[in-house]
């Protein structure tokens, strides 16, 4: 979600249009957070539903539930309840029952008395299997949602975040338009398909990701979200899917048949597998920042108010912007975040979490998610937005904020600073950037070079979002120009440079993206970019139809050139450990900026070998005026890497340095051994 007030949850208010207006007090009585707070918690893993030897096994937390009851359901829709279990309370806010019998097959909810009512049915928040639209929770074995393969299956391995190179993408965008050649549109199974051609023969789907070369896939949300109704898919409704209704079951949608609790189970982990084959990782999008519903969310019909935080007038605080925010400084919130990811990684083998609107969570939290992620698998990353997108009642230094991630050692931040000062404000089309040739920019690029640690030579009071360096290490950044929120780059550069030509915006592109490949942090890109993909102008496509989001693979053959330039830049990355420092004090020593007078103009090297490279210097010379500019370069046998708006990891030639010519809007890399 974006720094602005997140517009893709605005239909949340089309029944309820106060809400944006005036805030929205909970139904249910006795709101004080600090009460809440001091209620019991619960880290079981055994939490909802348990199915062993011994029986069918249900726990809820609802320390303040008068009374609880389990229904069981013979069908996802039959009318009516075969069997009504009335739970016990047990320890630590917990209700208990079970039944000697392994109840597979059946679905159930959970029904909760509060305040002398009962309340709606809900699947609870751990349902990790539901029928369609997840309004009931399915029991199913799952040892028969393993590919075959699947004990031995295993994510990449990553010595740090900075080896990564991260492609954002969307199910639907990635695989839907005709000219995919992907036979499962818009599924998890279209990453399970190899040898896919577009109609003009061009590499698509999982070799596509091959060829291009990236690390890690992040995929938009694939929990269970509710816009797009899974009973009606022909009808072709597209949702980016920040409205999360049940966090640890995947979403229907993008199985071959929602009505099959275990099918979406089966088929994302195929997909994953089918990465990881592929030597890819899988990085989910998570969204616990906020819920879809307010009090007819799930957490909200187990544990009333509890899940939330609130104002002190009763109403639902709201620093999503979407009607509510999650309260993970409470215990069992924090608990049912830490957990959640655990199970994502644990059952799923997914290999990194993006958090959405990080900072609505505590700095604690992200530090502890973190902590026993790495336990299970040392190679897992954690990443957010550090912002929020409105005031949370949560104090601002225990914000997961970009500010404060110098608290959280294994955990990063986008760079606002990098992303803006590339390509021009997100939220202003119209403005322009380093790279598109606007002046004033030069020092936030160096402040994304350095990925936002301290440095002698950058002066952070001249940076144009962050004033300080905020990083304690370059691990804690992650560098991009675009993501699925706000223009494509290619709609920004198309709206910035009105009158330009696509080869001139092209080479725009190749200059920005050139910045984030070789900048220290972790570089991230939003899928199709590489071939030069466009949203129409549509910045917030989050429910726009497929003509708008699905990325038309007949670009690849038109921007070939592009795509080739892309790999190389990869590569570049890749093969060379000088763009992937693991510490502040590295890059403090190892990068040493040229004094340059000119606007828009960046010039830099990469010494002493730095982090184990073959090549004792690289010098970077970043021109983003549309005028030539002239710099001496030291004399020396040079290596010349890109020039011009062409790339070569092997080498285009020699220089032997002096008086050199940067052409307009492009790098220079030269490298030396
Ligand atoms: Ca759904």
């Amino acid at each position: 979600m974006n720094k602005s007030i997140a517009s893709f949850c605005t239909y949340f208010f089309t029944a309820s249009t106060l809400m944006m207006s005036a805030p929205v007090l909970s139904a249910f009585n006795k709101v004080d957070d600090s009460l809440l707070a001091a209620l019991p918690s619960y880290n079981g893993t055994d939490l909802e539903l348990a199915v062993n030897d011994k029986g069918t096994f249900f726990t809820l937390w609802s320390p303040e539930a008068q009374a609880v009851k389990v229904n069981i359901y013979d069908s996802n829709n039959a009318p009516d309840a075969s069997r009504v279990l009335e739970m016990s309370r047990s320890e630590n806010g917990t209700w208990r029952v079970s039944v000697p019998e392994k109840l597979y097959g059946k679905f159930y909810t959970f029904q909760v008395k509060y305040d002398g009512k009962w309340l709606k049915e809900t699947p609870g928040v751990w349902a990790k299997a539901v029928g369609v639209n997840g309004h009931r929770a399915a029991i199913i074995d799952f040892s028969t949602t393993n590919p075959e393969g699947w004990s031995a299956d295993k994510g990449p391995e990553l010595k740090n975040i900075t080896d990564a190179v991260i492609y954002e993408m969307h199910h639907r965008d990635f695989s839907v338009h005709p000219s995919s050649g992907i036979v499962n549109k818009g599924k998890f199974l279209a990453l399970t398909e190899d040898e896919t051609r577009s109609t003009l023969g061009d590499p698509t789907g999982i070799d596509h990701l091959k060829e291009l070369g990236i690390t890690h896939v992040h995929i938009l949300p694939s929990y269970d979200y509710n816009s797009v109704d899974e009973s009606n898919l022909p009808s072709n409704q597209y949702n980016w899917g920040y409205d999360p209704i049940n966090y640890n079951a995947p979403e229907g949608s993008y199985s071959t048949n929602p009505m099959d609790p275990a099918t979406r189970i089966k088929e994302m982990k195929q997909m994953v597998k089918a990465l990881h084959d592929a030597g890819i990782g899988v990085v989910m999008d998570v969204v616990y920042n906020h819920t879809g519903a307010n009090d007819d969310s799930n957490f909200s019909l187990t544990a009333p108010n509890y899940y939330y935080r609130h104002r002190t007038d009763g109403s639902y605080s709201d620093a999503s912007g979407c009607g509510n925010e999650t309260a993970s400084d409470r215990q069992q919130m924090q608990n049912f975040i830490v957990n959640s990811v655990k199970y994502w990684a644990d059952e799923f083998h997914i290999d990194g979490f993006r958090f959405d609107l990080m900072a609505i969570h505590d700095t604690e939290t992200m530090n502890r998610v973190a902590r026993e992620l790495k336990e299970i698998n040392p190679s897992i990353f954690v990443y957010g937005e550090g912002w929020t997108a409105g005031d949370s009642p949560l104090p601002v230094e225990r914000r997961a904020l970009k500010e404060n991630v110098s608290a959280m050692p294994d955990v990063a931040v986008f760079s606002d600073d990098i992303r803006d000062a590339v390509k021009g404000h997100y939220s202003n089309a119209a403005d322009r950037g380093f790279a598109t040739g606007k002046p004033g920019n030069e020092e936030t690029i160096k402040i994304g070079i350095v990925a936002s640690t301290a440095h002698p030579q950058v002066d952070y009071t001249k940076g144009n979002n962050s004033k300080f360096a905020y990083a304690s290490a370059p691990t804690q950044i992650i560098n991009y120009v675009s993501c699925h929120d706000d223009l494509t780059l290619t709609d920004k550069l198309a709206k910035s440079m009105p009158g330009s030509s696509e080869e001139q915006r092209q080479r725009a592109a190749k200059l920005a993206q050139t910045i984030v490949f070789t900048s220290q942090g972790t570089p991230f890109m939003f899928a199709g970019e590489e071939i030069f993909r466009d949203k129409k102008g549509v910045h917030n496509s989050y429910k726009s139809p497929d003509s708008i989001n699905a990325i038309d693979w007949t670009l690849k053959h038109r921007n070939a050139e592009l795509f080739n330039y892309y790999q190389q830049l990869i590569k570049l990355r890749k093969s060379h450990p000088a763009f992937r420092m693991t510490t502040a004090e590295d890059i403090a020593r190892n990068i040493k900026f040229d004094k340059v007078s000119e606007p828009n103009l960046v010039s830099y090297s990469i010494l002493n070998n730095a982090n184990g490279d073959e090549w004792k210097e690289i010098k970077i010379i970043l021109n983003g005026s549309d005028e030539e500019r002239m710099v001496k370069l030291p004399k020396g046998e040079w290596v010349i890497i890109a020039s011009d708006g062409k790339i070569d990891v092997d080498g285009m030639g020699q220089s032997k340095g002096g008086n050199t010519k940067i052409a307009p809007v492009s790098a220079y890399i030269v490298a030396r051994k």
